[in-house]
C-alpha cells in the first residue's frame, strides 16, 4: 500500500474514473435541498422530475437518442443484463432453436447474461434455453466479421458487440457487424456495450446501427451505480426488475436523481472537448508506452495502437508475473490493473488475451495502464520512473 502522502499516479481509468468537478457541483444540490422524489406531485417532486428530464434530455443527445429511448439504469451492468434479458424476454416463447451471438471478448456484463439464459437459469419472462455462439477476435481483439457472420441465421435473436474492450482497448467494427446482422439475421436485435468507448468516442454517430447501447457514468469522469441503456423504436424490452414502472415500464425502482444529472453532466463534459482531450491523452498513453517499451525489452505491445481507444496501454512483460508487478507498482505509487477489475481479481488468464490467441503465461505478465481525463504529464514520468525499475527488480 501507498502511504496517503505519497504521489500515486492513478493509470486504472479503465476500471473508473475520478468525478470531474463540475460533475460532484451539478449533484450537490440533489444530495440536500432538492431530494424530491420524481414520481410525486408536489413542488419538490416536480422540482425533482424537471431535473430529471432534462438529464434525460442531455443524455438522449450524447447518446444519439430520443428522450424516450433512454432508461436510466443502476450503471453498464443492469444496461447490459437489461439488453440481453430483456431482448430474449421480449421474444415470447421462443419455438426451439433460438440463438445469441456475441463477441469472445465482451465484458462479463454481457457473457454471463447470455450464459445464464443459455443454461435456462434466466427464468425472468419464461425466457427458454438458448444457445449462445461466440464470435473469434483477431490478434488485436477486434472481432472477424467473416467468422461472426457463419455465426448468423433466421433463429438469432440478439447479437452484441462491444463498441471498444474494456481490458486491451480495442475498437469493434460495429457497423460492418451491424451490416451483416441485418442481412442475415433479420430478427436479431443488435446490441452494443459502449461503457469503455463512450468517454472517448461520439457514441451518436458510433453506435447509430445498434438498436440497444450500453453506458456507465463511473467510466467517463460521472458517479458509480448510474447508467443508461438506449433503446431505439420500435425495439421491445421485457423489464428485468419490476415494481412501480418508473422508466416507461422498462425498469422500475426509485429514479437516482442526482445520479442521472451526473451521467448527464459527464456526457456533455466529455463532448465538449473530445478531440482535444483525446489527442491529449492519446500522446501521454505513447509517451507511456514508448517509454517503457525502450526501457525494458521484455514488454511489448498487446495490440496495435491505431485500432485501440486513447487511454489504453495494455503491456506485456515476458517473464514477470501481473500479480507480483501489480504489487510492486502499487507500493511505488502506481495504480494499475491486469485486466478486467473484477471481484476474484486476475489470477485466471484473461478470457480477452486467451481470444486473441496469448499463451496463458503471456497473458499473466499482462498489465492495463489506462489513462484518463484527469491523467498528467506528472503521473505519466512517474510511471516511467518506477516500472522499469520493478520489472527489473522481478526478473532478478
Ligand atoms: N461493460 C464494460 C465494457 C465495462 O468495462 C464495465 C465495467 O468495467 C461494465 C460493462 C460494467 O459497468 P458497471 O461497472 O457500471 O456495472
Amino acid at each position: 500500500m501507498t502511504s496517503p502522502a505519497q504521489r500515486v499516479a492513478y493509470l486504472d481509468n479503465a476500471a473508473t474514473t475520478p468525478l470531474r468537478p463540475e460533475v460532484a457541483e451539478a449533484m450537490a444540490p440533489f444530495g440536500s435541498a432538492r431530494f424530491g422524489n420524481p414520481s410525486g406531485s408536489h413542488s419538490l417532486a416536480r422540482d425533482a422530475r424537471l431535473a430529471l428530464e432534462e438529464a434525460r434530455e442531455v443524455v438522449a443527445e450524447a447518446l444519439g437518442a430520443a428522450p424516450a429511448e433512454v432508461v436510466f439504469t443502476s450503471g453498464g451492468t443492469e444496461a447490459d443484463n437489461l439488453a440481453i434479458l430483456g431482448t430474449l424476454g421480449a421474444q415470447g416463447p421462443v419455438e426451439s432453436g433460438g440463438a445469441v451471438v456475441c463477441s469472445a471478448v465482451e465484458h462479463a456484463a454481457v457473457l454471463e447474461p447470455c450464459r445464464a439464459a443459455a443454461k435456462g437459469l434466466a427464468r425472468v419472462n419464461g425466457v427458454p434455453p438458448i444457445e449462445v455462439r461466440e464470435a473469434p477476435v483477431d490478434a488485436d481483439g477486434a472481432v472477424v466479421v467473416d467468422a461472426l457472420e457463419e455465426l448468423l441465421g433466421p433463429e438469432v435473436l440478439l447479437v452484441s458487440v462491444m463498441l471498444a474492450n474494456n481490458e486491451v482497448g480495442t475498437l469493434q467494427p460495429l457497423d460492418e457487424v451491424a451490416a451483416v446482422v441485418r442481412k442475415h439475421a433479420p430478427r436479431a436485435v443488435l446490441h452494443t456495450d459502449a461503457v469503455q468507448a463512450a468517454g472517448w468516442l461520439d457514441v451518436a454517430e458510433c453506435a447509430l446501427s445498434a438498436d440497444l447501447v450500453s453506458v456507465s457514468a463511473h467510466k467517463l469522469g460521472g458517479p458509480k451505480g448510474t447508467g443508461a441503456l438506449v433503446v431505439r423504436a420500435p425495439v421491445a424490452i421485457e423489464p428485468i426488475l419490476y415494481g412501480g414502472g418508473q422508466e416507461r415500464e422498462r425498469r422500475s425502482g426509485t429514479h437516482d436523481v442526482a445520479g442521472a444529472v451526473g451521467l448527464a453532466t459527464a456526457l456533455r463534459a466529455g463532448g465538449a472537448g473530445r478531440e482535444s482531450e483525446g489527442a491529449r491523452v492519446r500522446d501521454l498513453r505513447d509517451r507511456l508506452a514508448d517509454g517503457l517499451l525502450k526501457s525494458l525489452d521484455c514488454a511489448s505491445e498487446s495490440a496495435d495502437r491505431a485500432r485501440v481507444l486513447p487511454g489504453h496501454c495494455h503491456l506485456r512483460f515476458a517473464g514477470v508475473e501481473q500479480e507480483e508487478l501489480l504489487m510492486l507498482l502499487d507500493q511505488d505509487g502506481v495504480a494499475a490493473a491486469g485486466g478486467a477489475a473484477c471481484a476474484s481479481g486476475a489470477l485466471e488468464p484473461s478470457h480477452v488475451l486467451r481470444a486473441m490467441g496469448v499463451p496463458p503465461d503471456e497473458a499473466r505478465s499482462a498489465v492495463r495502464f489506462s489513462l484518463g481525463h484527469a491523467t498528467t504529464v506528472e503521473d505519466v514520468d512517474h510511471a516511467l520512473a518506477v516500472v522499469p525499475g520493478a520489472v527489473s527488480r522481478l526478473l532478478g
